[in-house]
């Protein structure tokens, strides 16, 4: 099988797997469940639902910086965010940034 690139989504790189069904063939990220582009055209090397994959996988922009995160952090917990702690923040920043990740490029 070709290189698949991280997931645009979650950045998982090596739990990401070809599905085939019902004549269409995905890439599935098994980090945060993201898939596709579906495609009808594989042709038995996995070829072109890696391609796909790979082409939105380059062209997706890390449009969540750290500031956003935090912004989104402190008007989600308020004041309670100055006493939690570092691996609490750590676990918080990361999901955050997931999510408004995932929410972002589905326009959710
Ligand atoms: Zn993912």
């Amino acid at each position: 099988m070709s290189e698949l690139l991280p997931c645009p989504f979650c950045g998982v790189w090596n739990n990401l797997s070809v599905k085939h069904d019902d004549g269409l063939s995905w890439v599935k990220c098994h980090g945060c469940g993201a898939t596709g582009p579906e495609t009808t055209k594989y042709s038995g090397d996995d070829g072109e639902p890696v391609t796909d994959w790979n082409t939105r996988a380059q062209q997706a922009k890390p449009v969540v910086d750290d500031a956003m995160v935090d912004r989104a952090l402190i008007a989600w917990i308020g004041p309670l965010w100055s006493l939690l702690k570092d691996h609490t923040v750590k676990r918080l920043k990361r999901d955050m940034a997931m999510t408004l990740t995932a929410a972002l490029s589905t326009g959710e």
